[in-house]
Parts: C-alpha cells; sequence; structure tokens
C-alpha cells in the first residue's frame, strides 16, 4: 500500500513499473493492495462515475468505465467500488492513505492533473490504448482537469450542503480532522454537479436544445451550459444529479431560461414570455436570438428526456407567466 508521499510523488518510471506489474496478473480476484497507479485512476474517475450509485444492491448497473478498470487491473467492479468508498471517506477502515489523498487531490488540481497524465502517459508508453484506457478528465484550454458546472452551486445553498454531508461522513469516519472532512463533504457535491453536466452535455450531444448552437470546434470554452430545469439550490440530493433534470443550453437561452424569459411545456414546447415576445419587434438583437433562431420545441436529448415535473416546476416558479 502506498504512502501518501509515494502517490504524491509518483514519477514516470515508477508508473511504467507499476503497469508492467499490473499487465503481468493473471488471476482473479486478487488481495493485492492497490498501487499508485490505480490509486490516481481510482480518484479520476469520481469524475465520470459515482461510487454510491452502482455498489452494493446496485452492483449490476456497472458503468462502462468501470467495467474496463476492473478488466485492466484485473480486479472485480466490487474491488473498485469499494475503493472509491474508502478514497472518499463513505467506508471506515480504507488505506491510511486514501482519505489524506482524495483530499489533496481536490484542493490541488494542478498536482492532480499532473499525476493523472503521468498515469495516462505511462499507460500509452506500455502499449495501453484508449479503448482500454479511456481519459475520465475534462481540461480547460491550458490543458488542465476542470470540473463542470462550478458556477453553478449557489454559495449559500452550497455551504447548507457541505454541513448536511460533512456530518454524514462524521458519522461514519473516524480518520479525518474537521477541516478535511468538510472539504471531502464539499469535493463530494462538486464532484456530483460535475458528472451532472458531463452528463447532461453528453444527452444532449454537446448541442444547445434551444437554438441547436453546437461549438464542437470551441470545445472547453464554456460556450455550452448544463442548465437544471428546477434550479440546484430548490433541488433535493436525488434531483441535483438527475439527467431528466437537465438541459443543455447556449448561454444566451440558459440565461432567459434562468429568469424564465422562456419555458418548455410537457409537451417540449417553447414558450416565450409577453415581455419577451415584445421585444421581439422592439429590438434587432432580441429578435436574432429568439425569433426563428428558437426552436419552437426542444430538441430531443439521446437518452433522458426533461421529466414532466421539473418542467411543471419551472413554468409555475421561474417562467415570468403562465402557459
Ligand atoms: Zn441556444
Amino acid at each position: 500500500m502506498p504512502s501518501l508521499a509515494a502517490l504524491l510523488d509518483l514519477t514516470d518510471e515508477e508508473a511504467r513499473g507499476q503497469w508492467g506489474r499490473i499487465l503481468q496478473r493473471v488471476h482473479r480476484p486478487r488481495q493485492e493492495p492497490y498501487n499508485s497507479v490505480e490509486v490516481v485512476l481510482c480518484c479520476a474517475l469520481f469524475r465520470a462515475v459515482d461510487p454510491h450509485r452502482f455498489g452494493g444492491r446496485n452492483i449490476h448497473l456497472i458503468p462502462e468505465e468501470v467495467a474496463l478498470l476492473a478488466d485492466l487491473f484485473m480486479r472485480s467492479t466490487r474491488s473498485i467500488n469499494i475503493k472509491m468508498l474508502n478514497l472518499d471517506g463513505s467506508r471506515p477502515n480504507g488505506a491510511a492513505s486514501d482519505v489524506p489523498f482524495y483530499d489533496a487531490m481536490a484542493a490541488d488540481h494542478r498536482h492532480f492533473t499532473a499525476l493523472y497524465e503521468c498515469v495516462v502517459r505511462a499507460a500509452r508508453q506500455m502499449g495501453i490504448g484508449p479503448s482500454r484506457l479511456p481519459d475520465f478528465v475534462e481540461r480547460d484550454t491550458a490543458g488542465y482537469a476542470v470540473m463542470l458546472g462550478q458556477d453553478r452551486l449557489p454559495q449559500g445553498p452550497l455551504a447548507e450542503a457541505v454541513e448536511v454531508a460533512a456530518a454524514q461522513l462524521r458519522a461514519r469516519q473516524l480518520a479525518a480532522d474537521d477541516a478535511q472532512t468538510f472539504r471531502v463533504a464539499e469535493q463530494k457535491i462538486r464532484l456530483g454537479q460535475h458528472r451532472f453536466a458531463r452528463n447532461v452535455l453528453e444527452n444532449y450531444g454537446h448541442q444547445c436544445a434551444f437554438c441547436e448552437f453546437a461549438p464542437r470546434s470551441l470545445p472547453r470554452q464554456k460556450l455550452l451550459i448544463a442548465s437544471h430545469i428546477k434550479p440546484w439550490r430548490d433541488s433535493n440530493d436525488v434531483e441535483r444529479l438527475d439527467a431528466a433534470n437537465g438541459i443543455a443550453s447556449c448561454p444566451m437561452h440558459d440565461a432567459a431560461f434562468d429568469v424564465g424569459l422562456i419555458t418548455v411545456n410537457g409537451g417540449l414546447r417553447v414558450h416565450r414570455a409577453g415581455s419577451l415576445q415584445h421585444s421581439l419587434t422592439a429590438d434587432v438583437g432580441v429578435k436574432h436570438n429568439f425569433g426563428s433562431t428558437l426552436r419552437s420545441t426542444l430538441r430531443l436529448p439521446r437518452r433522458a428526456a426533461p421529466d414532466r415535473t421539473y418542467l411543471a416546476w419551472h413554468h409555475e416558479h421561474i417562467y415570468v407567466d403562465a402557459i
């Protein structure tokens, strides 16, 4: 079991050596402790999957990313699930370095990016391609790991949610001090928002559902936003993470939806508020963005269509008119 210092200081050469030993594994299941390469990837996996949603009784709902890592590591998917729960402090009795490492990676995204890059680079050098080890991490223009949709987390409700998550962690976990418990709890919520945004953008094929704006040649520029239909601040824990509570939007239509100038009914028809309708004739810019550019019905997503309950909530509480 690597120490915290060994994890934080992983070098390319060590990573290649560890991959070499992983590739020599032949039997499953194994009791072998997780090495640094595996721990870094389990940390990165949080950006794609929530370990609380596929373990235990839901172990049959294994996300593809987990199945791939399990194959690569010659471990069971259950083992990876448990390792992730140890890392975020949900299970007691993990390795001594698990929670401190997860915490350190949450606090320093540059260090996390560097370690993740080191592990993936070493994997590619050892002949492990993207089909066996896909890239779980979104990056900004400078190549650093980013978490999507963080500006959608309002301060007050976020602080309340962190309090609740920290209390849950404290009830189960003995090792961490208070400051660490709060950081780990906050990271849990931020990762949830990241996965929500990732799922919603993917669900809509990275295209605005209101106008079909699709900045695929300009990825990572925040030109596409995963909007909550029922806002994050008003949603419970399940609603906050539900892809059926999300719509991919360009910034213009996201803002209009957010303040209730447009809404969507149960039949996915897009409605303009009276004031917006009026502006169409008064303002060329408004006409340009909200005239024929705005679809009459929402573009259908690939999987999770918007849930009628969330849509009803939006026209009742956010939309400035009645429909
Ligand atoms: Zn749009």
